[in-house]
């Protein structure tokens, strides 16, 4: 039975009015640790709510791209004090929307509008370059102008970090948005578009628009107003988008990943599994950088797994407000069948389940959707459970005789996030370091965690070869290079 009493209906963004959708159809965003639990009620847009969203975004842009990039950065530093002084109340709405502990999400909102001011100040000297001439009368120069509309659309499992990463270098650069969240998670969206809003948006520079990518999806990709579409989720909804998206639409894909650590046998077992615990089970698993695959020297395996299972066990599962919590509920039910069919494909593969594997359904995680943290040992490189993004707590043990032979099983996969090494060799290191086909490359931490001020991308089906997210050179998918001659 549903929760109704004192739930707020939230509406969506269009030419700076807060307007129902067209369609007259809304939908529910559900507290995954109670299942009885409404956390709002939402727009079931239509594409007739999309094509005004983009008239909008499309008028405001001529004077969005003119203003001042200082007043530019002052509204995004307003809307990052927003989200400071509100961080308690939104990280309580985040974790009754996502599920990750509260602490987790207080530092993914705080996070937030740190991006907001890095962009904020980085976006004022991002500037193009001059190149020397033989003719000393003339100047060649190069200037960054912004491309336009800019679509972005969002997973659930960073659901305030992912846009801000997108929604703030698209801003500062002189672009327009329309955002379309994730339907998971379109509270914590709305809270990050009100604070840019109240900070002082012009109408229409950021338009938000919540529903189904059945019904919206296609329109925020290939209406011919939309100049790029910078998009993070699944490979699958990435290749789509990006075979839809027309030769002037420009794409920024960042998707799933299938990430390794490597155990050297020289490595301090402690730390490895510790590493691997971290890397694997916190978020429940839910991180596109989230460790999946283990590559174990076999001499060590044994000291190793001893540990890895001891430090499982102590891991604490529930209800992301409850103290020293480390394992949340998985998003929704469609997650938690996924998970439970993978643990289901890799018990018929043949691979030992030797610790967890079952749905947490009794009790206090009856209203919730709770998976145990899941290990597998004898994993085979190519089976399913080795090479297929399972998205929750589940890791595939796989035992290599040599540093050769867990390069070769790391690098066999069609993904390429992350991946890491757990080695006191600096030989091996940097050899890890130049081999290993991944965007981003650890050495003695987890496989998990970025920085907002460095660059974060994939390699193979993680990304498209194209613009690398975050950090400064996060700017650079949203503006485009003219070269201007000026002769005197
Ligand atoms: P998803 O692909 O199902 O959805 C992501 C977003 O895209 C949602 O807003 C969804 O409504 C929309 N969408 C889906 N199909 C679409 C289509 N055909 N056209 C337009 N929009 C579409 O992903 P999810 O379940 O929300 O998130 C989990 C996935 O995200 C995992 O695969 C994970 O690895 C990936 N992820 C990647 C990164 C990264 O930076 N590489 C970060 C976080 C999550």
């Amino acid at each position: 039975m549903l929760t109704t009493t004192k739930v707020d209906t939230f509406k969506n963004l269009i030419d700076g009015n807060w307007s129902e959708t067209q369609s007259g159809q809304t939908f529910l965003s559900i507290n995954p640790a109670n299942k009885e639990e409404i956390v709002g009620v939402f727009q079931a847009s239509n594409e007739e709510d999309v094509r005004q969203a983009i008239d909008a975004a499309s008028r405001a842009f001529p004077q969005w791209a003119a203003t001042a990039p200082s007043k530019r950065a002052t509204i995004l530093n307003k809307a990052a004090d927003i989200l400071e002084q509100r961080a308690d109340t939104l990280a309580e709405e985040l974790t009754r929307e996502e599920g990750k502990h509260v602490n987790d999400a207080r530092n993914e909102v705080l996070r937030s509008a740190q991006t907001l001011r890095f962009y904020a100040v980085e976006g004022q000297s991002f500037t193009g370059e001059t190149f020397p001439h033989d003719d000393p009368n003339m100047k060649v120069s190069t200037e960054r102008e912004p491309l336009g509309v800019i679509s972005v659309i969002t997973p659930w499992n960073f659901p305030i970090s992912i846009p801000a990463r997108k929604i703030a270098p698209a801003l500062i650069t002189g672009n327009t948005v329309v955002f379309k969240p994730s339907s998971d998670t379109p509270l914590i969206a709305f809270r990050l578009v009100e604070a840019l809003q109240n900070a002082g948006l012009p109408k229409g520079v950021i338009n938000f628009v919540t529903g189904k990518s059945s019904d919206i999806g296609d329109l925020l990709v290939t209406h011919q107003a939309i100049k790029a579409v910078t998009f993070t989720g699944s490979t699958a909804a990435g290749e789509d988008i990006h075979s839809k998206a027309s030769f002037n639409t420009r794409t920024q894909m960042e998707l799933g990943g299938k990430n390794p650590i490597i155990i050297m046998d020289d490595a301090d077992m402690d730390l490895a599994a510790t590493l691997t615990v971290n890397g694997a089970f916190s978020l429940s698993g839910q991180a596109c950088t989230g460790t999946s695959r283990v590559i174990v020297l076999q001499n060590v395996k044994d000291a190793y797994m001893n540990r890895l299972i001891e430090k499982t066990k102590n891991l604490k599962i529930g209800n992301g407000f409850e103290e020293g919590v480390k394992i949340g509920p998985v998003a929704n039910e469609r997650q938690l069948q996924n998970i439970l069919n993978y643990i289901d494909i890799g018990v018929k593969e043949g691979a030992n389940l030797v610790y967890g594997g079952n749905q947490l359904a009794d009790d206090q995680y009856a209203k919730g959707y709770y998976v145990e943290p899941t290990i597998f040992t004898g994993v085979k490189p190519n089976m399913r459970i080795a090479q297929e993004e399972i998205f929750g707590p589940v890791v595939a043990v796989i035992e290599v005789s040599t540093y050769e032979e867990a390069m070769e099983v790391a690098n066999r996969s069609d993904y390429g996030l992350s991946a890491s090494i757990v080695t006191n060799s600096l030989h091996i290191a940097n050899d890890f370091t130049k081999k290993i086909q991944a965007g981003t490359v650890k050495v003695n931490r987890t496989t998990t965690g970025n920085l907002m001020n460095a660059p974060f991308g994939g390699f193979k089906k993680s990304s498209t070869a194209t613009f690398r997210e975050s950090g400064r050179v996060g700017l650079e998918f949203f503006t485009q290079v003219k070269t201007v001659y000026v002769g005197y």
